[in-house]
């Protein structure tokens, strides 16, 4: 039996594929984009998970923690992450939600019962199940298994991916999958790495692989001023896309800052911190450059 480390299942879904779906968010990411705004995908690890603005301060996660990683000062209540070993002790004590495990492991079969609860709905709507993280493939073993168990039930089944997995991965799940969501992330090579941590060769080979199977794409480009916002990256994206014929359709993903308080609630610090949305003339501006060198239906999501 296949098992895997989920961090959330959203139901109702309706930006991450076609129609009503239900999302599965696995745990763990090789990336480290410095704009992430899903903190809990990064780590493969269940993580305590610490929302301050609905503590009530009554102490019982102090008393309970065998670690002590609970401290009460003048200045309130403070969490030394380094110190908890996720007993799920305080989690289970908190009268007010203030505390939770980010990531569950979980077998592939009670993954897809819970998908499957709103099946109606993906048939009325065209949707179906989507894949997600974190990046879904570095647990690729379940991930594949879930794609498959969906197949087998009927389902359509999308993948958001960063491309970033070994061959074999990418050639097992694409046999079980109806549309990629792959992103692109930045086309020099070097500024990949710079803000990714890693570079984008393999990325670009699975790009090309899904393309030799003609499975179709949709490319998903975060644009992050200052990291990747200029000419030559919109021309970069239009270029592949014209390149690619399995690309069907551009998103432009403008940066919002929505993610940031995750990395406070996880004892992280955000690399990429703004406040600031990325300004909307901007991004239409993008959008408008990419669609005009491409002829590619580009859509800002
Ligand atoms: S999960 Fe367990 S170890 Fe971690 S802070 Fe809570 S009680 Fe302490
Ligand atoms: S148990 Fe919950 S509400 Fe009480 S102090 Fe701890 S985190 Fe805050």
């Amino acid at each position: 039996m296949s098992t895997g480390t989920v961090f959330d299942i959203q139901r109702f879904c309706v930006d991450d594929g076609p129609g009503i779906r239900t999302t599965v968010f696995l745990k763990g990411c090789p990336l480290h984009c410095v704009w992430c705004h899903n903190a809990e995908g990064l780590s493969g690890k269940v993580q305590l998970y610490y929302s301050a603005e609905h503590c009530i301060g009554c102490q019982i996660c102090q008393a309970v923690c065998p670690v002590q990683a609970h401290r009460f000062t003048d200045s309130g209540h403070t969490v030394d992450f380094s110190r908890c070993i996720t007993c799920g002790a305080c989690v289970d004590a908190c009268p007010n939600e203030s505390l939770r495990l980010a990531g569950k492991l979980m077998t592939a079969e009670e993954v897809l019962s819970e998908v499957v609860k709103d099946q109606p709905f993906f048939e009325s709507s065209g949707g179906g199940m989507t894949l997600s993280g974190g990046e879904p493939l570095m647990q690729g073993e379940f991930a594949i298994s879930l794609a498959k168990l969906a197949k087998e039930r009927g389902l359509h089944v999308c993948i958001e991916t960063s491309g970033f997995c070994n061959h074999e991965t990418m050639k097992s799940i694409a046999q079980y999958v109806d549309l990629f969501l792959f992103d692109y992330k930045h086309s020099s090579p070097e500024a990949h790495k710079r803000y990714t941590g890693v570079e984008n060769k393999i990325i670009l080979e699975n790009l090309e692989f899904l393309e030799t199977l003609e499975k179709p794409v949709i490319l998903r480009c975060p644009i992050i001023p200052d990291c990747n916002d200029t000419k030559e990256h919109y021309g970069a994206i239009a270029a592949l896309a014209n390149r690619m014929k399995n690309i069907i359709e551009i998103h432009i993903e403008p940066y919002h800052p929505f993610g940031v308080s995750k990395y406070t609630a996880l004892g992280l610090t955000a690399m990429y911190n703004s406040q600031e949305m990325m300004p909307k003339d901007a991004s239409e501006q993008a959008a408008e450059t990419v669609r005009a060198l491409s002829g590619k239906n580009v859509i800002i999501s």
